[in-house]
């Protein structure tokens, strides 16, 4: 775990609320309870047992999103969330970091999805003052949402990238895999025009498997999970002709049971034929994990060298949606590492 922890990485599938410790989200009770002296948190985000005994598959999962997010309605709270995520990234060595988010309106305390946007860029400022890491924004779409809800998401991620510091770098579909998600297709498509990178979830359980191969189709910039893709020879040999990277997330698809072990991960197959694979950790509050923990996961399970290691980093970093001459400026810093670990 030393090795992984010294390792310089980039994380590239973080879903902010996900990714929430439960010692962010005693701030943010606190901070709540500023305002409403009696407010009471549910107990299950509190709790420090282990994920596993909380969440058993990808539906457990959903039903802790919605606790979380219940701690995020107003933009102080927003950005006190961003800034404890992406400080616990920084603490593992993360040096580039893809925060994803769905941003919410709030009706009740006069929140918009600007607001929203807003607020996490505040907390990704602050963090870029004072700490060595690098920090880019995708919107999230959720595969809940109306197409008109979206469309907002998309036109807000197309203004933001356009504006001055410009950390929104592309767009994602995320959210139940239940839902069919080709009805987002002409907005992924109306993004990659405005020049936004786009990463969907895609075939990270056995729902909707019907839409891939239109999916498959736009084609994406990065898959997140993919977890079953490989199982079908036309979608694997769309994936290899377009190289498409692949985030994945160990933890994540064990705990929800999308992999029943480490060792039937979908990283293996992709490994041996050398597409690009980020190694992610998703929601590393829900799934109690963080990056070197993948990192160290990955090397136990798959008996990977350091110097695979150190690959496997740096690929994710030469994944990321920032761009290119940001990316290979941030290269250094993995130059460095190899130096003084020759
Ligand atoms: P947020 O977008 O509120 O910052 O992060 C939580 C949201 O991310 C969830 O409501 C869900 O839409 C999405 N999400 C987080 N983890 C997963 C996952 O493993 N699979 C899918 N499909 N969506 C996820």
């Amino acid at each position: 775990l030393a090795y992984c922890k010294s390792l310089p990485k980039a994380e590239l599938h973080a879903h902010l609320n996900g990714s929430v410790s439960v010692r962010a989200i005693e701030k943010l009770i606190e901070l709540r309870k500023r305002s409403e002296p009696d407010y009471k948190a549910d107990d299950r985000v509190l709790s420090t047992a282990k994920a596993q005994d909380k969440i058993r598959t990808l539906a457990d999962a959903f039903l802790m999103f919605p606790l979380i997010q219940a701690l995020t309605q107003t933009s102080e709270a927003v950005t006190l969330a961003t800034v404890e995520v992406i400080s616990e990234f920084n603490d593992d060595n993360v040096k580039y970091l893809e925060l994803r988010t769905t941003p919410r309106e709030n009706t009740v305390t006069s929140m918009s999805k600007v607001d929203y946007i807003e607020a996490v860029l505040a907390g990704i400022a602050t963090c870029s003052e004072r700490l060595p890491i690098i920090v880019r924004l995708l919107l999230s779409i959720d595969r809940r949402q109306e197409v008109a809800d979206a469309s907002e998401t998309v036109d807000l991620a197309i203004k933001f990238a356009k504006s001055k510091d410009a950390r929104v770098v592309g767009v994602e579909l995320s959210g139940d895999p239940k839902f069919d998600g080709r009805k987002f297709l002409p907005l992924f498509q109306k993004a990659r025009e405005h020049g936004l990178k786009i990463t969907l979830h895609l075939a990270e359980s056995c729902d909707w498997m019907e839409e891939l191969s239109e999916m498959l189709a736009l084609p994406p910039d990065r898959i997140g999970h993919g977890t079953l893709l490989h199982n079908d020879p036309v979608h694997a040999a769309v994936i290899r002709e377009n190289s498409i990277p692949l985030e994945i997330c160990l933890t994540s698809n064990f705990i929800c049971q999308t992999t029943k072990t480490f060792k039937d991960s979908h990283l293996d197959f992709w490994f041996s034929r050398k597409q690009p694979v980020c190694l992610c950790t998703d929601d590393q509050g829900v799934f109690d994990t963080y990056l070197s923990k993948e990192f160290e996961i990955a090397s136990e399970t798959f008996n990977l060298t350091k110097q695979d290691l150190f690959d496997t980093s740096l690929c994710g970093l030469r994944c990321g949606f920032a761009p290119k001459e940001e990316l290979y400026a941030i290269e250094r810093i993995w130059a460095q590492f190899a130096k003084e670990h020759a």
